[in-house]
């Protein structure tokens, strides 16, 4: 028995192209657009059924709800230039209709405010600011249907909710913890997800593959790295890998709560929430996001399970937190994503504390190809899921 849809029901809005598409009039789609409309179609955010209107949209800013109460994190929208006519659009992407929208209105937006109210920064260095201010000056709101899904990356494993579903509800699993990641698997990871694991049935891993910012590493890496754990490391019959392609926020808190309901539309009961979530450089508390899920945990169908940072520590012989661990910091090793990306670019290795050695022998051959150059961009942490 999965999870309940959040807000009750798995929204279906998919449907085959009708032939008057071809004489509607049209409005274009972004990656990320196009990517939320799979997201809205397949009911990965039900309960949500369109992007959003004025009312729920100045609702989600305010109070990380929608206009009916029900607890919705992050705006999905549909940005363009000018007004837009009440009336149902082909949405078209890469010159393709791939779907339609049933415009009810458009409207002029405040885009600080959104900064404001979501990112808790208006800084154009926060990767989330900087794609708020690529958008179009007006926002368009209405219920959409999906008609062309895209053309999965060869390294991908998609899902549908449903799709989900039916696997856990095949491998008799009656919880499942989801976990969010756009990383490699270091062990901090493992020994967060094997934790979670004792306590429930089955495990899906979901790494976001959608587009992220400069730095992240090649989703096909991270998935190849993740194939060569699970082999060597984990029971087949307990874990589930599959793709999520939707855009990534760095949203922090926000963007946590966003990742635990979607999760839930697939069906999962229970959702790792780990330190600095969805965080980017130093803009969220480490714990911030832990707290955020906290005030709304009452209402979710989704039980988010709280992980410290966890660490290899010398004298407890093995992965720990500091819930688990008194010793001091000279004897732990911290398996931070940058740490290893550094290592992998020098050339240097990494201690199988850290990182596995099947892993590692992935990530090391993608990072020494990478050029000098991007030594930069990758030296802005990135958040520990
Ligand atoms: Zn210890």
């Amino acid at each position: 028995m999965t999870a309940e849809p959040h807000g009750g029901t798995l929204v279906d809005a998919t449907a085959s192209r009708p032939d008057e598409a071809d004489d509607l009039p049209a409005l274009t789609l972004t990656d990320d657009e196009y990517m939320d409309l799979e997201m809205l179609g397949t009911g990965a955010y039900s309960p949500l059924d369109g992007f959003l209107t004025r009312a729920d949209f100045d609702n989600v800013l305010e109070d990380a709800r929608l206009d009916d109460g029900t607890p919705w994190s992050l705006p999905v929208v549909f940005s363009t230039e000018g007004d837009v006519p009440n009336q149902k659009h082909a949405l078209v992407h890469d010159g393709e209709i791939v779907g339609s929208v049933d415009v009810e209105e458009t409207w002029l937006y405040d885009e600080d405010r959104w900064a404001r109210e979501v990112l808790g920064t208006t800084d154009d260095d926060h990767p989330g600011v900087r794609r708020i201010r690529s958008l179009g000056e007006t926002l368009v709101g209405g219920t959409v249907e999906l008609y062309v899904e895209s053309e999965e990356a060869g390294y991908e494993r998609r899902y549908t909710p449903r799709e989900a579903r039916a696997e856990f509800d095949g491998n008799g699993w009656h919880s499942v913890v989801g976990f969010q990641t756009r990383n490699p698997p270091h062990r901090a990871h493992e020994h967060l997800q094997k934790c979670a694991l004792e306590t429930v049935d089955g495990l899906f891993v979901h790494p976001l593959v959608g587009s992220t910012k400069e730095g992240d590493m090649d989703p096909g890496v991270r998935l190849h790295a993740y194939d060569a754990l699970l082999d060597e490391y984990y029971a087949d019959d307990r874990v589930t890998l599959g793709t999520l392609k939707a855009p990534m926020r760095y949203a922090g808190p926000r963007e946590a709560l966003f990742h635990a309901l979607v999760r839930q539309n697939y069906g999962c009961t229970h959702f790792i929430v780990g330190r600095d979530h969805a965080g980017v450089g130093d803009y969220y508390g480490s714990y911030e996001a832990h707290d955020y899920l906290r005030e709304f945990e009452d209402e979710l169908g989704v039980e988010p399970l709280y992980f410290e940072y966890a660490f290899y520590c010398h004298a407890c012989d093995g992965m720990a937190t500091a819930k688990t661990c008194s010793h001091d910091d000279e004897v732990r090793d911290n398996p931070s994503g940058t740490k290893i990306r550094r290592a992998g670019r020098r050339g240097e290795n990494v201690s199988e504390k850290l990182v596995r050695p099947e892993v590692w022998d992935v990530i090391r051959d993608e990072l020494r190809g990478e050029s000098a150059g991007s030594e930069k961009t990758a030296s802005l942490r990135t958040g520990g899921s």
